[in-house]
C-alpha cells in the first residue's frame, strides 16, 4: 500500500506510483465484456463479436458499370466511326430487373449501370460509343444500333462476386465498426449483429459543498460538474453512465449512494481521496471491498483511489476514485478510466494518438512528477503548435475546456520551454484540428 507519509528529499518519490504502475494494476482488473445482439445501426462504435462470413456473392451477378448495350464482343471487332456496326436491339434491363431475353449474334441489349448482364453478352458499350443520341435527334428510334468502336471483351461488366466472395470473411472479430463497416454489414442483408456490450459506469460524486445544478446558487456551495463531465466521457468513449447523484461526507449517505452502484461494470467516484480527507471513503468502502489510496506521480491528478465493492452474486465491481478538483477528475480519467473503458468495449488500441508539436508557452515541473498541460494544438504551414490554454491549476476547468490536447512534460524535466519540442496527446483528433 502506497500511503506512507514520508515526504523528506533524496527519496520524496518513494511513496509515489508512477503513472506506468497505476496503469497495469487498475487495467489488469478489466476484461473484454460478454456479448449481445442489436440492431445493426445501434452497434455503431461496438467491437464485432464474431467473424462476419457472406452468405453470397457480392455483386450478386454480372452487372453492367455502365448506361450503354450489351452486346458480343465479336459482333464490334473492327468497330470505328468511320464503319460501325449496327446490331438490332431486341430488349432493355434496367436496374432491380432480370433480363428476358438473351444477346444472340447481330443483338444488342439496351442495359443500364447495376442491371445484370443478360446471357450471351461479354461486353457493354457505352452511349457514347454509339449513335443513340443522333438517332434519337432523328426520331429514328432505338430498334436499331450503331457501334462505333471495338471494345475488349469483358469492359464495364463488373463481374459477380469482384467485391465479396460468398464464404469469404469479409469483418474480422475484433473489428471496431464504423460507418463503413455498418454499411457492409447492411449489404450482407444483417439486420442484427453480435458485438460486445457497452459497459454501465455508475457515477458518484462526493463532498458536502455540491449542489445539484437544479439548485439555487448557496453561499459557500459549489455545483457539482464532475459527475457532468464524467458522464459526458463515459458517453463519448462508448459506455453507459448511470448517475448515482451526490454522496454526502458521511458513512450512512455514502453507504446508501454506494449501494446504487453495485450493478454496474465501473464505479467511478470523484473527491474525497487526497489526505486527510479519505477516511469516510475509506471506512464505507474497507467495509464493503478492498480500496487502496495512491500518489500517482504525476500533475494534476495525484491522489488516486482504486480497488473493489462487492455487488450482489458475488460481483466484484473495479471502483476508480478519482480526485475531486474538476481538472484533476479529467486527466484521472483520460489516463486510466479511458483505457478501463475501452479495453471492456473489447477494443484493442487503447491510447489516444501522441503527436509532436512545437511548444508556444513554458510548462514548468515544480516536484519532479509527470506534467499533462492543458494546451492548445494548431497547424501552420505544416507543423503543429502547442499553446498551453492559461492557468494551469487544477481546479481551473475553463482552460481544460480550451485544450484540445495534453502536453507531456516528463518527470526529469524541470522545465519545457517555448521552441522546444512537446509530445501531445491529442483528446479531439480530428475534430479540432485541422490536418
Ligand atoms: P476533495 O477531493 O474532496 O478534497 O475535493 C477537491 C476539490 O474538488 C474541492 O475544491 C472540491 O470542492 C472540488 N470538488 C469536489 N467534488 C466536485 C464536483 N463533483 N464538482 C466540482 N468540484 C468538485
Ligand atoms: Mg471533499
Amino acid at each position: 500500500m502506497a500511503e506512507s507519509h514520508r515526504h523528506g528529499h533524496g527519496h520524496r518519490h518513494a511513496d509515489m506510483l508512477s503513472v506506468e504502475d497505476a496503469y497495469e494494476r487498475i487495467m489488469a482488473y478489466f476484461s473484454s465484456l460478454d456479448v449481445e445482439e442489436k440492431p445493426t445501426l445501434d452497434a455503431l462504435g461496438q467491437v464485432l463479436a464474431d467473424d462476419v462470413v457472406s452468405p453470397f456473392y457480392l455483386p450478386p451477378l454480372d452487372n453492367s458499370a455502365m448506361d450503354g448495350y450489351a452486346i458480343l464482343q465479336s459482333d464490334i471487332v473492327g468497330a470505328s466511326p468511320s464503319s460501325p456496326k449496327l446490331l438490332q436491339v431486341i430488349s432493355q434491363v434496367a436496374a432491380g430487373q432480370m433480363p428476358t431475353m438473351d444477346v444472340v449474334k447481330g443483338s444488342a441489349i439496351r442495359i443500364m449501370t447495376g442491371a445484370p448482364v443478360p446471357n450471351g453478352a461479354d461486353t457493354i458499350v457505352p452511349f457514347e460509343e454509339t449513335d443513340e443520341v443522333e438517332r434519337k435527334g432523328k426520331g429514328l428510334g432505338l430498334s436499331e444500333i450503331e457501334i462505333r468502336e471495338e471494345l475488349p471483351r469483358g469492359a464495364n461488366v463488373r463481374p459477380a462476386g469482384e467485391d465479396v466472395q460468398k464464404g469469404e470473411v469479409i469483418l474480422k472479430k475484433g473489428t471496431v465498426l464504423r460507418p463503413s463497416e455498418i454499411g457492409v454489414l447492411a449489404s450482407l442483408g444483417m439486420s442484427q449483429v453480435r458485438v460486445i456490450r457497452r459497459p454501465v459506469v455508475a457515477v458518484l460524486a462526493t463532498g458536502d459543498e455540491l449542489l445539484h445544478s437544479r439548485d439555487p446558487i448557496e453561499p459557500g456551495k459549489i455545483y457539482d460538474s464532475n459527475s457532468y463531465s464524467i458522464a459526458a466521457s463515459v458517453i463519448k468513449y462508448g459506455g453507459i453512465p448511470k448517475m448515482l447523484g451526490i454522496a454526502r461526507d458521511n458513512l450512512e449517505d455514502m453507504n446508501q449512494k454506494l449501494s446504487l452502484g453495485t450493478a454496474s461494470d465501473l464505479l467511478i467516484t470523484s473527491a474525497g481521496v487526497s489526505r486527510g480527507d479519505y477516511d469516510v471513503v475509506k471506512d464505507v468502502l474497507m467495509k464493503r471491498g478492498e480500496i487502496s489510496f495512491w500518489s500517482v506521480r504525476m500533475r494534476p491528478a495525484k491522489p488516486l483511489a482504486f480497488g473493489v465493492i462487492h455487488g450482489p452474486e458475488g460481483k466484484r465491481i473495479p471502483h476508480l476514485g478519482l480526485p475531486g478538483n474538476p481538472v484533476s477528475t479529467m486527466v484521472a480519467l483520460e489516463e486510466f478510466a479511458r483505457p478501463a473503458i475501452l479495453k471492456m468495449l473489447g477494443r484493442a488500441h487503447l491510447a489516444r494518438p501522441v503527436i509532436e508539436a512545437i511548444l508556444e508557452g513554458p510548462i514548468y515541473n515544480f516536484d519532479e512528477r509527470r506534467v499533462f498541460a492543458r494546451v492548445e494544438v494548431t497547424r501552420k504551414d505544416g507543423s503543429y503548435y502547442a499553446n498551453p490554454t492559461g492557468p494551469q491549476g487544477s481546479n481551473i476547468l475553463t482552460s481544460m475546456s480550451r485544450a484540445n490536447g495534453l502536453a507531456i512534460c516528463p518527470e526529469d524535466v524541470p522545465v519545457m520551454e517555448a521552441g522546444q519540442t512537446v509530445k501531445v496527446k491529442m483528446l479531439n483528433w480530428n475534430e479540432e484540428v485541422q490536418i
